[in-house]
């Protein structure tokens, strides 16, 4: 077990199995989902404890690591793990009701809240990066982000190609942890996609799970086969090695027939982001020695990419930012033009966070698929007149790979996500499923996260910047009983630029777990429709009068 191996670098898998190590399942959950965090099959780079998005880590150090799995393993049901940037800092007496672990991470006082600031004191070993789900160990490998991509580009087909992107040539860049969903998600719609990543083995990585179709020999070939794809209306994904700020002006200038473009690199930290002109074999070297030269060359890369994304715009092609905060860093660089494309949330997605839609997602702790395909079934059962959610779990069962513990994610709303949640805790409970399930969600949600550059990008009310809403989010998760909760800062738009909340509830099958899940998967996603509503969108006053939400300042 866990205590007696070596310390530092090490592969580490999830426990598997019906039997619990730890005094209760919330800390067992806890431990378990930490460890899958870092499965080789689910982190980017685990030996470093990164789990995806540029640096964002499941610890702070692998000391840390051992002490919080040491302190997972001994926590009494009624005492609380305190988490302070992947470090265990204490344990403390609290009641059952509370959740098992509370985590900050990454968070700065705001005229400190600079990635210089931040750099220097993760140097000293005193905060971590911790993403939104890598740090809050929820996080299930490139499939969490699949659906939101597919509903995404879902979005764009139905804007622009009738509901399909069948015909249609989409443009991007960046195969890492979350970019990575963007080819299939595209051909999932019908549709051709190129996607430019400057790293060999994140490419390999993406064919060997069947995220990405194939990979061209340079930008000839790659057109070669898209137009070839597009004429014959075929879905296509196509891997091209090189630069995004070299290919995507390349691209332009040669007038490619691109219908969308956007782009997943990792932008939202200057020093994930590959300037033109430099190696891969050098970039981590590079970027360590020199960081202030690394960020003015990925600075101007950005302005580069950016200004053909627009390029693209002006001539006729869909075109937006997909929540790396790509436009700000070019605009940083000078680029004058940088937000003549808009953020996806406003362009595509808001209409469903009024509703209290947003990545609901469970993983399977005895590691059993099985145990995923019963929850897929009580899915389809649940909302039998739900078409699109029906075709995605489907589709999902049958194209999605599982990295690490087999886990499911959907986009579910008010009323659902509560619905869904007490139905599983009784197949638990029945046995038909055969060991409890961590039910959580990405901090991209309807009412966990503030981020002018993405969710809140654009409120109604001008209330972008408020950061209230994510704390009281994650206040009111901890009342209700959630497992564990997280409060973070800087996620996929970096630092200065987001605050944000997560909640896992373990489903245990026992009457306890049911109220917890009763009232923390309705309450989570009311935080959002209130939010909403308070901002003036009259389908989140639509959601919250058929759900029965209470909002004193819009009552008669
Ligand atoms: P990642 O670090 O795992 O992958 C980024 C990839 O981009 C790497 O494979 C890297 O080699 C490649 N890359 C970097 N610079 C490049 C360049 N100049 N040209 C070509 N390729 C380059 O990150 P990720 O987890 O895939 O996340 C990507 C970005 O999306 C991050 O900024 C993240 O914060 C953001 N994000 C968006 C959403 C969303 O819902 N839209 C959600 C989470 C994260």
């Amino acid at each position: 077990t866990p205590p007696t191996t070596p310390p530092g670098p090490r592969p580490v898998r999830a426990p598997r199995g019906t039997v619990r190590t730890a005094k209760s399942w919330a800390a067992e959950a806890a431990m378990r989902m930490l460890y899958n965090n870092l499965d080789p099959e689910v982190a980017e780079h685990p030996d470093e404890l990164i789990v995806y998005g540029g640096t964002g880590r499941a610890a702070r150090d692998w000391a840390s690591f051992d002490a919080i799995t040491r302190s997972l393993l001994d926590i009494e049901p009624d005492e609380t793990l305190l988490v302070q940037s992947g470090r265990p800092v204490g344990i403390l007496r609290t009641h059952e009701w509370a959740p098992r672990v509370l985590i900050a991470n990454a968070n700065l006082v705001p005229d400190w809240a600079d990635w210089e600031e931040f750099r220097r004191l993760d140097a000293l070993g005193l905060t971590m990066y911790g993403q939104m789900t890598a740090g809050s160990w929820i996080y299930i490998g490139t499939q969490g982000i699949l659906q939101g991509t597919y509903e995404t580009f879902a979005a764009v087909a139905a804007k622009i190609g009738g509901g399909s992107l069948a015909g249609t040539v989409t443009l991007t860049a960046g195969l890492g942890g979350m970019g990575g969903a963007q080819p299939l998600a595209v051909t999932m719609n019908g549709g051709v996609a190129i996607v430019v990543e400057a790293d060999p083995t994140r490419i390999q990585r993406r064919l060997d799970t069947r995220y990405l179709d194939e990979r061209a020999d340079g930008v000839d070939d790659a057109l070669r086969r898209a137009e070839r794809a597009r004429a014959e209306r075929r879905p296509l994904s196509i891997g091209v090695l090189g630069n995004a700020a070299d290919l995507v002006p390349e691209l332009l200038r040669r007038g490619a027939p691109v219908d969308v473009v956007t782009d997943q690199t990792s932008a939202h930290d200057p020093l994930a982001y590959l300037p033109s002109g430099v190696d891969v074999a050098d970039w981590r070297r590079y970027a360590a020695a020199e960081p202030a030269e690394f960020t003015e060359r990925a600075r101007e890369s950005m302005a580069a990419h950016v200004a053909a994304m627009v390029g693209f715009a002006d001539a006729g092609a869909e075109v937006f930012d997909y929540g790396n905060s790509i436009r700000a860093e070019a605009r940083r660089a000078g680029y004058a033009r940088a937000f003549d494309f808009p953020g996806f949330v406003p362009a595509y997605i808001r209409p469903l966070f009024c509703e209290g839609k947003g990545p609901f997602r469970w993983a399977a702790l005895s590691g059993d698929p099985a145990d995923i395909a019963a929850t897929d079934r009580a899915v389809l059962d649940l909302f039998p007149d739900d078409e699109p959610l029906a075709r995605w779990i489907r589709t999902a069962g049958e194209k999605v790979a599982f990295q690490g513990l087999p886990a499911r994610i959907c986009w579910l709303g008010q009323g659902d996500r509560a619905q869904a949640g007490l139905r599983f805790n009784e197949l638990v409970a029945s046995g038909e499923i055969s060991a409890p399930l961590a039910i959580g969600r990405d901090h991209l949600d309807t009412g966990s996260v503030a981020s002018p550059y993405r969710e809140t990008e654009g409120m109604r009310d001008g209330s972008d910047a408020i950061a209230d809403w994510p704390l009281l989010n994650a206040l009111v998760n901890t009342a209700s009983g959630a497992s564990w909760v997280s409060i973070h800062h800087g996620g996929g738009v970096g630092i200065g630029r987001s605050v944000h909340a997560g909640q896992v509830t373990v489903a245990d099958g026992t009457d306890l777990a049911a109220g917890k899940l009763e009232r923390v998967l309705g309450n989570d996603p009311a935080t959002g429709v209130l939010r909403h509503l308070d901002a003036g969108y009259p389908e989140a006053e639509r959601t919250a009068a058929r759900h029965g939400l209470r909002a004193p300042m819009h009552e008669d």
